[in-house]
């Protein structure tokens, strides 16, 4: 056969990108896609709002909202200013201001219902003209050489078949190209699950402090979060291992009053709460995935990784990995050449496996030694802050590059001059 074989027409498709799901990685997406002139799908399985978990934003989602133009959309919804994050364990406190970073970081973010909070994102892309179908379900994907086939499962119980160039999966928990395509991988975490409300009654400190998220460590070796709305009401969750929860028996509603309760800071503050709806629990929410990306796909936000709650980084890395994905997919839909691995996974991975750093020290103890330690040197403190602050992108920060070495090095310096001074 000669060199000149003839393929049979492509079918066309009916979109350039499907996105699934329309959270901040979704939604994100959408809007820097959408300035390419790309024709988009936005499906959505439930209708907005929805409640979602994961409240605390990072600073460096400000940056993220106003390169797409989002910004202002975000700072006229009248959220809870986010100024920094109090850690506390007994007696010890450790109060990182978001206005003392070392790199000139967004000093404050938002605290948000995220109900509201995806609903006003979603709604001012949509405004744009980018199409979003809620109460579609991904049901299945068929890739061939030319395009995907997606099955939507629809509203009337219906199912339609779309076919798109390129499909992004941002479906949080839904996970689903990692169960179709069987791309999930099991995540290093041990199972830890988290029991969660929102509440009225919260007693909150004054001023600029009073929109900072306090992160209480529970003698019993739980942490809880405190989370408060500019709407009066408070997000309150523990994070623990299951043996933890089984030393509170009861019902979900009897076992969140305990345990917050029985910590000092928490019920100090908390002493009056009346539970705005019955607690949630969400066990074993870490995740993992073998690949980011095929031939005619990428994962973004939760669908690919989620580590843990403990420093606010789900959303950070929701909207920085929606937003990358959707840059390198611009350029390969302008037929320009990339590279996903080196330009999308790797740049992900590195905010991802900074974070990692960050929770394993804080669950083997170094970060709490660090953290809880009578002297702090202010110029590694304004250095930490900014990895909390979001910022995990920076090579100019150690604690961002070097962050496991640099960790463990300042957790072993710390311990000694604890222990010295107790001698
Ligand atoms: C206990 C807990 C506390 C947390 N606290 C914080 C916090 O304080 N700050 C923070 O930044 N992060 C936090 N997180 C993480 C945060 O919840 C997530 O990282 C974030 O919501 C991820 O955004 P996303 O856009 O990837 O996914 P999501 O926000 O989950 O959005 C995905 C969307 O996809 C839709 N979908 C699912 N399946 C389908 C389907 N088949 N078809 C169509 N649509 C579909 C869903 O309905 C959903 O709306 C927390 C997580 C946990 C477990």
């Amino acid at each position: 056969m000669s060199g000149t074989e003839t393929k049979p027409p492509m079918k066309p498709t009916d979109v350039d990108v499907l996105i699934i799901g329309a959270g901040p990685a979704g939604a994100m997406a959408a809007a820097q896609l959408q300035r390419g002139g790309f024709k988009l799908l936005v499906v959505e399985k439930q209708t907005f709002p929805r409640f979602v978990i994961g409240e605390s934003l990072l600073p460096h989602t400000m940056d993220l909202l106003k390169e797409v133009g989002l910004l202002e959309v975000v700072e006229k919804c009248d959220f809870m200013k986010k100024t920094g994050a109090v850690f506390m364990r007994g007696n010890q406190v450790c109060n990182f201001d978001f206005a003392n970073q070392s790199g000139a970081g967004w000093s404050y973010t938002y605290q948000v219902p995220r109900a509201e909070f995806d609903k006003a994102v979603a709604d001012a892309v949509q405004a744009r003209g980018v199409d979003f179908r809620y109460g579609h379900s991904v049901a299945a994907v068929n890739f061939s050489d030319a395009h995907a086939e997606v099955a939507l499962d629809q509203p009337d119980g219906t199912q339609r078949k779309v076919t798109a160039r390129f499909v992004l999966d941002c479906s949080g928990y839904g996970r689903v190209l990692p169960r179709l395509l069987d791309l999930e991988a099991p995540s290093k975490y041990p199972v830890r699950e988290s029991l969660f409300t929102h509440v009225t009654g919260d007693v909150r400190p004054p001023e600029r402090e009073q929109g900072k998220i306090w992160v209480c460590v529970h003698p019993g070796g739980a942490w809880i979060w405190i989370i408060p709305f500019s709407n009066g009401h408070t997000s309150v969750g523990v994070v623990a291992t299951p043996e933890f929860f089984a030393h509170f028996p009861g019902e979900p509603a009897e076992q969140l009053r305990a345990i917050v309760m029985s910590d000092p800071n928490a019920a100090a503050r908390l002493a009056d709460m009346q539970f705005v709806f019955p607690p949630q629990r969400i066990k074993g929410y870490a995740c993992s995935v073998k690949k980011f990306f095929g031939p005619q796909f990428a994962l973004a936000g939760n669908a690919t990784e989620f580590l843990d709650p403990v420093f606010s980084s789900g959303v950070t890395l929701a909207m920085e990995s929606g937003l990358r994905a959707a840059q390198v997919l611009t350029r390969q839909l302008q037929g320009q050449p990339v590279d996903w691995q080196t330009e999308y996974a790797d740049h992900v991975m590195q905010g991802v496996n900074t974070f990692r750093a960050y929770v394993s020290a804080w669950y083997d103890d170094r970060l709490p030694t660090i953290l809880f330690a009578s002297q702090r040197n202010p110029d590694i403190m304004r250095q930490i802050c900014s990895v909390l602050a979001g910022y995990v992108w920076d090579k100019s920060n150690p604690y961002v590059t070097q962050a496991d070495r640099a960790l463990g090095l300042l957790a072993k310096i710390s311990g000694t001059m604890a222990r010295a001074a107790t001698d």
